[in-house]
């Protein structure tokens, strides 16, 4: 599933390859499973320009300071690519918008849960879906009174969008891998050093994927991310990779070096 770097990556082609071209249609796919704008919310983009997009956690938006804003949220495999009308169109293109000339811009989502929204502004819709500090935003005092302020399972702290938004599964399991805390330790027990050893790991791990533009081929080897399979040797010390379930998703962690306390 999409996380922050993932998200990042789409916002940067868009903002690299559909600003300031008037959109002139926006057409649907097979779109049996994602929640669309309806027809009236559509015909407010054509006309209009994106000047400018945003992100936050795992939210991307594109618009202008004087038209209507697009909300989009990936869901599992979705992404955004910006192709030309002389070229090959991206396939499981659910919404396409077209651009003045041949630039067109695909939604591509082969399976569930992706979300368009047609908006009148980010802020507004950041406040109104609850969705908390962008994870490459917080600092590191207000993301220690978060997640040590959370009851429950770590990894369910710093999967929760609402208390810091951008973290999903891998992302969270390769920041308790470096940073030596099990998914399953209770996040109200942790340390402040500990959760100040989460902070710095947490943005270890998103600033080398934002930087490597979410190039997997780029990831270290002495990353959880290579060695995400039950059983595996753990590449930080003689432990074992386990999978287990936290908080109802697959959780990956050494069974040696990553402590519940
Ligand atoms: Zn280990």
């Amino acid at each position: 599933m999409p996380e922050l770097p993932e998200c990042e990556k789409s916002r940067r082609k868009v903002a690299d390859h559909c600003l300031n071209r008037t959109i002139e249609a926006v057409e649907y796919g097979e779109v049996s499973h994602m929640n669309l704008p309806g027809g009236n919310a559509r015909e407010r983009l054509v006309g209009h320009r994106f000047t400018e997009t945003r992100r936050h956690g795992k939210a991307i938006f594109a618009g202008s300071k004087t038209g209507p804003w697009i909300a989009v949220r990936l869901g599992m495999t979705g992404s955004l690519r910006p192709f030309d009308a002389d070229g090959e169109a991206p396939d499981y293109a659910k919404v396409t918008f077209v651009f003045e000339g041949d630039r067109r811009l695909a939604f591509r989502n082969p399976r569930k849960f992706g979300v368009l929204e047609v908006i009148e502004d980010p802020e507004a819709y950041i406040a109104e879906t609850g969705l908390g500090p962008d994870a490459m935003e917080i600092g590191a005092d207000g993301f220690a009174e978060v997640i040590g302020g959370t009851k429950g399972a770590v990894k369910s702290a710093l999967m929760a969008q609402t208390k810091i938004a951008g973290l999903g599964n891998l992302w969270s399991d390769e920041t308790l891998f470096r940073a030596g805390v099990a998914p399953d330790a209770a996040a109200n027990r942790l340390s402040d050093d500990t959760l100040g050893q989460l902070y710095s790991e947490m943005r270890h791990v998103l600033s080398h994927l934002l930087d490597n533009n979410a190039d997997y081929g780029k990831i270290p080897d002495d990353w959880l991310f290579p060695h995400r399979t039950d059983g595996a040797d753990c590449p930080a010390c003689g432990g074992t990779i386990r999978k287990s379930k936290v908080g109802g998703r697959s959780a990956f962690a050494c069974d040696t070096h990553q402590k519940t306390a």
